[in-house]
């Protein structure tokens, strides 16, 4: 209403504006009329009657189709909130799709994202109490919201999406909703999932219907190489250029790679290529996403691709069912997926990059033909195909490190773990080692049953091991009056993967010359920060990400506030005003450390580091090289400590322990945490 009547002329800043809005009008219609045409509209009044009619309802859909962005707004159109009363909640297990389809929903709903339609993952609550109706969340969240209310009492509906993933927290969801569904009849549970699956879940729920959008789906030529491809990566990138320069335009082209590091290399180089190649070829637009890319960026693989530009989206497994992107005509798929895999003997869960099931191979050759006929090109042979990949990926329950579930699960009183609804149940050895772990941190007592520290670790929103670091550091005499450093050292721990802009070691010279340990170091980055009013020159000054540390300052208040709620604070105040000289800070911040994580303390012998399980004799490991602890060792030829504390065990080419803190007497361990090093 502020723009000029008719006749009279426009200044520049209006009429921009006046095209934005034009712009933003028909980006609306045609997003109300996308909406239409997915797949799931069809069968709208079918579905929400199959709702009506069951308390449980699997839906299966092919990826794209419309499962997580229209269905809970059918729900919300169908009067499941009760203007208002009730909730509908959406579970992800990717922080990424959370973030990203509640931004599109808020869009399409034509509301502020934060409002009616809001997303929680860890550390950012992006909801109005009172006001938020549709919420999309980590499965990670909404398991966490058992602690606080045992039968989800604020929703009417919860869908369970992706269920096919089958992560720890989805399969651990399933369980307890499965438990607290006769006592709230009101309460649908939708489970959806991709095209593979989906029998079992019916089997859990007593053979609830399973209800199938049909999808359509193009034909997707499949080619294989003829023999193994010793370097994917080299090509992967042959592929994306033969691919460029001989076919026609539009056509995206979508390369499924296994982290950040794949993903960022292989970007370098295709910009390095096309840009000695220049205008002989037609230009690229290369977009990438996985999950640490900071946020901002994410949107990018979204945005429509130019004319006479072909796209190109480095993609983690992300995108093999979480995220759609229209457009994609072409899949490179080398066939391999980053997994974790622990094992209880040696207690030590690894990241390994392995093979990916035939499930998933054949989910990723379908992103190709959404749009139309599209082509596939495995890196691998036909004959790997048929002969070596597994049939289904194996579920997260059943490679992983399970202590802070069975915490979480002992802490919402479920006493009788072995007979909980698992869909799979995990092995007795994993289980074991968990209990022991949880017993060594002091979380249950020797009775098996959960200690008070137990209860109060569960109340942060982070490992139970940094509970305990940021529980010691305030109470424990040994090593208390340390609490504000150990809650700057414990944020900054979440958020090392994306703190630097260059290297890290161009930070540390910058910043300053003499620190013994990472974790000093990233206390350090935060003090100066804080001390220069947390500054955007002085990120930039310093090759530090400014969004990064924003996060970290965001992270450090809630945990300040979980401290402060817990009685920690006062704790620590009384803590350090009993004590008179400051000298041995650093000294009890290593112990703080060790109370939480005795289990990651490598130790030196004859022939370098091991790590000291006490039933495997310990793994030999390398000190990664962009730890401060390798630098003090080989720039400034510090003498080797007897023992280091690690954050991090990266086995790759060879075992890397990252974030390193030394401690320099050995008498540490067995004062600290005697049952464990006596
Ligand atoms: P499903 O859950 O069945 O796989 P979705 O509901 O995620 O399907 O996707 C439906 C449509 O919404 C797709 O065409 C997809 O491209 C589009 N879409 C989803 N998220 C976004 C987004 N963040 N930006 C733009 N389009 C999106
Ligand atoms: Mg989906």
């Amino acid at each position: 209403d502020e723009l000029p009547e008719e006749g009279e002329t426009l200044s520049t800043e209006d009429a921009r504006l006046l095209e934005e809005l034009e712009r933003e009008r028909s980006r609306l219609l045609s997003i109300q009329e996308t909406r239409k045409l997915l797949p799931v509209y069809q069968y709208r009044e079918p579905l929400l009657k199959a709702i009506r009619d069951n308390q449980v309802l699997i839906i299966v859909g092919e990826t794209g189709s419309g499962k997580t962005t229209q269905l809970p707004q059918y729900l919300i159109e169908d009067g499941y909130t009760a203007g208002g009363k009730y909730q509908i909640g959406v579970t992800q297990p990717r922080r990424v799709a959370a973030t990203s389809v509640a931004t599109r929903v808020s869009d399409e709903m034509e509301v502020i994202l934060g409002q009616e339609v809001g997303y929680s993952i860890r550390f950012e609550d992006k909801t109005t109490s009172g006001k938020t109706l549709l919420k999309y969340m980590t499965d990670g969240m909404l398991l966490r919201e058992f602690l606080t209310d045992r039968n989800l009492t604020k929703y009417s509906c919860i869908m369970i999406d992706e269920a096919h993933e089958r992560t720890l927290a989805t399969d651990i969801l399933l369980g307890l909703i499965k438990d607290i569904l006769p006592k709230r009849k009101d309460l649908k549970l939708l489970i959806s999932s991709a095209t593979m699956n989906s029998k079992r879940f019916s089997e859990f729920f007593n053979d609830c219907p399973i209800f199938t959008v049909p999808g359509r789906r193009f034909p997707v030529d499949i080619h294989y190489t003829l023999q193994p491809e010793a370097n994917y990566i080299q090509a992967a990138i042959t592929t994306i250029f033969q691919i460029h320069t001989t076919q026609k335009l539009p056509g995206d082209i979508l390369v499924f790679l296994t982290g950040q590091e794949e993903i960022e290399s292989m970007r370098e180089n295709l910009e390095e290529i096309s840009q000695k190649l220049g205008s002989r070829i037609k230009q690229l637009l290369i977009t990438p996403i996985y999950a640490n890319l900071p946020q901002e960026q994410q949107s990018n693989i979204f945005q429509k691709t130019p004319k006479d530009c072909r796209k190109i989206v480095l993609a983690t497994n992300i995108a093999e069912t979480s995220l759609t992107i229209d457009g994609i005509k072409y899949v490179i798929d080398p066939g391999f997926v980053k997994e974790n895999s622990y094992v209880p003997s040696s207690n030590i869960t690894q990241l390994l990059t392995v093979p990916c099931s035939k499930a998933s191979v054949d989910q990723r050759a379908g992103r190709a033909g959404r749009v139309g006929p599209g082509k596939c090109f495995r890196l691998f042979t036909k004959w790997s195909y048929n002969n070596e990949l597994e049939m289904m990926p194996k579920p997260e329950i059943v490679r992983t490190n399970l202590s802070h579930t069975i915490l979480l699960l002992l802490s919402l009183g479920v006493k009788d773990l072995l007979n909980f609804p698992f869909l799979d149940k995990p092995s007795i050895p994993s289980f074991t080692k968990s209990l022991e772990n949880l017993y060594i941190l002091g979380a249950l007592n020797n009775k098996g049953d959960i200690t008070k520290l137990g209860e109060m670790m569960c109340e942060f929103p982070c490992e139970p091991e940094f509970g305990k670091v940021l529980y010691s550091s305030a109470i424990d005499e040994r090593c208390n009056g340390t609490l504000s450093e150990c809650l700057t050292i414990v944020s900054m721990l979440h958020e090392t993967m994306s703190l630097f802009i260059g290297k890290k070691k161009e930070a540390l010279s910058s910043i300053m010359s003499e620190v013994e340990s990472d974790h000093l170091f990233y206390l350090e980055i935060y003090n100066q920060w804080k001390g220069v009013g947390y500054s955007r020159t002085w990120c930039q000054d310093h090759k530090i990400q400014f969004k990064t540390l924003l996060r970290v300052k965001n992270i450090r208040n809630q945990l300040f506030n979980c401290c402060k709620k817990l009685g920690l604070i006062d704790k620590d105040k009384e803590a350090l005003e009993s004590r008179s000289n400051d000298k041995e800070k650093n000294s009890r911040i290593t112990k703080c450390f060790i109370s939480g994580f005795a289990t990651n303390v490598a130790k030196l012998g004859p022939t370098g580091y091991r790590t000291t399980g006490k039933s495997t004799g310990g793994l030999s490991i390398s000190i990664h090289p962009s730890s401060i602890v390798f630098q003090n060792y080989k720039e400034k030829a510090m003498k080797p400590y007897k023992a280091i504390l690690y954050q991090q065990l990266m086995l790759t080419s060879k075992e890397y322990i990252r974030d390193c803190i030394p401690v320099p007497e050995e008498s540490w361990l067995t004062e600290m945490m005697p049952h464990v090093f006596k």
